[in-house]
């Protein structure tokens, strides 16, 4: 990789960032197709100084992770629609408007998720259970209602669930009542299953029979235990790093302006995801 003058700079930040798998994601697609672009972690304790190092280093965009998707969003200058209904920002843009450096603000979180469910199946007029009720699921709920798919939201905290149920306009069910009515598609947005907690699932394996589609977003393990009781039932089964794949896909190509190389993308994420210290 050659640095210059003309290196354009892009990162995450978040807190911590030190694991994530965006910069090999990142930074493969920059180098496949020549594009003098780096991406770099950024653990970030004081957001707002960051904000406004931002504009003055002319950082060109950055990806956001936990815990700052929500509190980013009041301290741009502009928000995409969606990501104003979202109420969560994971993409920063540096713009130029009227000779002023700019930061724009969107989410592809909801645009991973779509697309990594509608290589399986056709998301208008399905229906989909969505297991959770924090920023992901929100993220996925829109985008799915987006897509014309309705939707539930199926979760353990009975408080939370119906907040953002009534949020997104869809019916609330405890998780104990997964499998009870039926639905084409289930997306576990919960943590559960994740690293180091792998024996765990969310709902019993032999509810998984009834839905045809089955996506967990947890990608630390990527055969988590839901997805191995799902193919056990039948269901096809999209694992989490599909979301963050098409997420990047969805960021690099609003940051650099043409089609993103979507398969060196994935084989860094693969192999990113296989080394022992990823999480
Ligand atoms: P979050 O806001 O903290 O929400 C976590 C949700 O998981 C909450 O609804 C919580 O339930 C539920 N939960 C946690 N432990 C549970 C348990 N033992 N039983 C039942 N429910 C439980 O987190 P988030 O940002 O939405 O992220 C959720 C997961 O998705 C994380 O593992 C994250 O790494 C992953 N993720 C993946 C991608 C991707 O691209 N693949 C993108 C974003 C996030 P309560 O409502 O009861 O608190």
């Amino acid at each position: 990789m050659k640095i210059d003058g003309s290196t354009k700079v892009y990162g995450i930040i978040g807190n911590p960032v030190a694991h994530s798998l965006s910069p090999a994601m990142h930074n493969a697609a920059f180098a496949a197709l020549g594009e003098n672009r780096v991406y770099v972690p950024f653990p970030v304790t004081r957001l707002e100084s960051v904000l406004a190092a931002l504009r003055d280093l002319g950082i060109s965009g950055l990806s956001v992770t936990i815990p700052y998707k929500e509190s980013v969003l009041i301290r741009l200058d502009e928000i995409d629609p969606a990501a104003a209904r979202i109420g969560a920002v994971n993409t920063i843009q540096l713009r130029e408007a009227g000779g002023e450096r700019v930061l724009f603000g969107t989410n592809t979180d909801w645009l991973g998720a779509n697309r990594a469910l509608a290589e399986e199946i056709s998301l208008a007029g399905s229906r989909a259970v969505i297991l959770g009720a924090g920023g992901a699921a929100r993220a996925i709920g829109f985008g799915l209602m987006e897509a014309g798919a309705s939707i539930e939201i199926h979760s353990r905290t009975e408080k939370r669930g119906r907040a953002l149920a009534e949020t997104l306009g869809c019916p609330w069910l405890p998780l104990a009542q997964t499998g009870s009515r039926p639905a084409e598609i289930l997306v576990n947005a919960t943590s559960v299953g994740m690293s180091p907690n792998v024996a765990e699932s969310p709902v019993p394996g032999d509810v998984l029979r009834s839905f045809a589609v089955v996506m967990d977003i947890v990608y630390s393990p990527l055969q988590t235990r839901l997805l191995r009781e799902a193919a056990a039932a039948g269901c096809r089964c999209v694992d989490g790093l599909q979301m963050l794949l098409y997420q990047g896909v969805a960021q690099w190509e609003l940051w650099v302006g043409r089609t993103a190389p979507v398969e060196v993308m994935r084989a860094a994420l693969m192999q990113a995801v296989a080394a022992p210290e990823a999480s």
